[in-house]
């Protein structure tokens, strides 16, 4: 029994989310998985700046980090 919760705690520290850049406060993003095994149709959905997402088929985190001067992608300036 301790060396299942070992492995488990083992695997959560493992899972260090990807860090995605961004120009805007939010964009679209595909997860195709990992390789080999772990690869998965391309799964697209929107990442807010501030709102980590997890894939829903591979659990993989994303975090959005804005590079440019934020604000909405489709704002044309309006902030
Ligand atoms: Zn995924």
């Amino acid at each position: 029994m301790t060396t299942w919760i070992v492995e488990v705690l083992i695997m959560v520290a493992m899972e260090t989310p990807a860090v995605i850049k961004s120009y805007y406060s939010k964009r679209i993003v595909g997860c195709p998985g990992g390789e080999g095994e772990d690869e998965h149709d391309v799964v697209w959905f929107w990442l807010e700046n501030g709102k980590p997402h997890e894939c829903p088929v591979c659990a993989q985190n994303f975090v959005l980090e804005v590079v440019g001067p934020g604000g909405p992608p489709d704002g044309h300036g309006r902030r």
